[in-house]
């Protein structure tokens, strides 16, 4: 079986190790590099805090078991980074919606746990812990990051080893089809790839791909907005929701800070830059949680979107229209990898339907 990938972001480069391990011929296509779409600008928080309805949430599970799995099959592995996250909100409207959020998830099995400040002045020594005043404060042991880039140069890598080729600077402009079956694609600059089966990870370019409209997937993306700190002497180890502002560590003493509020104050035609009041916004929160900030200015801000489906979940599986090309697209896209890349395997190469897929199927769209 010969398959093609179509990209080398976090979802396409687990997809394209897991089929190469299967014993399918892949082909990665990837229009730029590994790594470059918006799997290089994600806050890559692995988790399922706030996903419904009920089989998104379960999906997503599955896809931070998969995680601690992989690492386990990958000895030595940088990429994933099992930290545990801590959150605290503070006024009557927050409290009440952090709880209900917090009876939702564990009723549903959730490793959520509530702490109290002095707990949180041991995980996170740098808060100032006084403007945490009296919120009520949760800590998910089983959350953590991951470095996107890092990981899907490893699956690439893995994928390579077993016999799969890598070709970047080739963007599909179409999928070719006989009889209603899928033969490959063909390249902007007129190359053709021959293919059984034709598996799209384009991301937020999903729709681009294939020229005829019963198979561009309708997506609604959103623009999402991240500032990056220099080095700071600080110990920042988990990912920290305060009520105003997330932050993580992004190795070598850095941070990734992000709000939502930032988000929809950007658009993607926008040039990003750590002096722009966005960011110089987000810096000035960060501050007030985190002292030592007080003076660190943005080295770096990022803009980009959120490959979200039409109506916000996955969509994972064949389309009805021509058989073999399939649809591994989705926000969350760095929690569920390494779960959708198995689960997909299994339906393409091993005929195994996976029931965890049965609501994010692509048919959704095209009925
Ligand atoms: C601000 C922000 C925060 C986020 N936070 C989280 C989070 O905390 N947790 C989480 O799980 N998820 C998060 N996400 C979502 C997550 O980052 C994405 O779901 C994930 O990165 C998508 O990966 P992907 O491989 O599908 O897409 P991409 O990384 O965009 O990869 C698609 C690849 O396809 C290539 N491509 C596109 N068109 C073509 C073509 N025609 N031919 C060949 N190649 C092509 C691109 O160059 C790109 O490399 C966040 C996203 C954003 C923007």
């Amino acid at each position: 079986m010969k398959a093609i990938v179509i990209g080398a972001g976090i979802v396409g480069s687990g997809v394209a190790y897991r089929l190469a391990e299967a014993g399918v011929e892949v082909t990665i296509l990837e229009a730029d590099r590994v790594g470059g779409g918006t799997s290089g600008i994600s806050f890559a928080w692995t988790n399922s805090h706030g996903k419904e309805p009920r089989h998104y949430h379960d999906l997503n599970v599955a896809g931070m078991k998969a995680h601690a799995a992989l690492a386990e099959e990958f000895p030595g592995q940088t990429w994933f980074h099992p930290s545990g996250s801590v959150a605290w909100r503070k006024t009557p409207q927050d409290r009440e919606a952090m709880t209900r959020n917090f009876e939702r998830l564990k009723s549903w099995g959730y490793a959520i746990e509530w702490i109290d400040r002095k707990r949180l002045a041991e995980l996170e020594p740098d808060i100032d812990i006084d403007r945490v005043g009296d919120a009520i404060i949760t800590y998910c042991p089983q959350e953590g990051y991951v470095d996107p880039v890092v990981y899907a140069d490893a699956m690439v890598k893995a994928a390579q080893k077993r016999g799969a080729k890598l070709k970047t600077g080739v963007k599909v402009v179409d999928v070719e089809t006989r009889n209603g079956n899928v033969t490959g694609v063909k390249g902007e600059d007129g190359s053709r790839h021959e293919a059984d089966i034709v598996v799209n990870c384009a991301g937020r370019w999903a729709a681009r791909v294939a020229q005829e409209p019963g198979l561009k997937l309708p997506l609604a993306p959103t623009t999402g907005f991240i500032v990056f700190t220099p080095p700071v002497a600080t110990s920042v180890k988990h990912l920290v929701h305060a009520p105003d502002i997330h932050f993580r560590p992004d190795g070598a003493g850095r941070l990734m800070v992000r709000t939502n509020a930032a988000d929809d104050l950007v658009s993607l035609d926008m040039t990003p830059s750590p002096t722009m009041p966005q960011a110089v916004e987000i810096m000035r929160r960060a501050a007030e949680v985190i002292p030592a900030l007080k003076t660190v200015k943005a080295e770096a801000a990022r803009i980009t979107a959120r490959p979200i489906p039409q109506d916000g979940l996955s969509a994972v599986g064949p389309t009805p229209r021509v058989n073999g090309y399939y649809f591994v697209v989705t926000h969350s896209g760095v929690t569920l990898s390494p779960f959708l890349a198995k689960a997909v395997t299994d339906e393409i190469v091993h005929n195994k339907t996976r029931p965890e897929l049965e609501n994010f199927r692509p048919s959704r769209f095209f009925n």
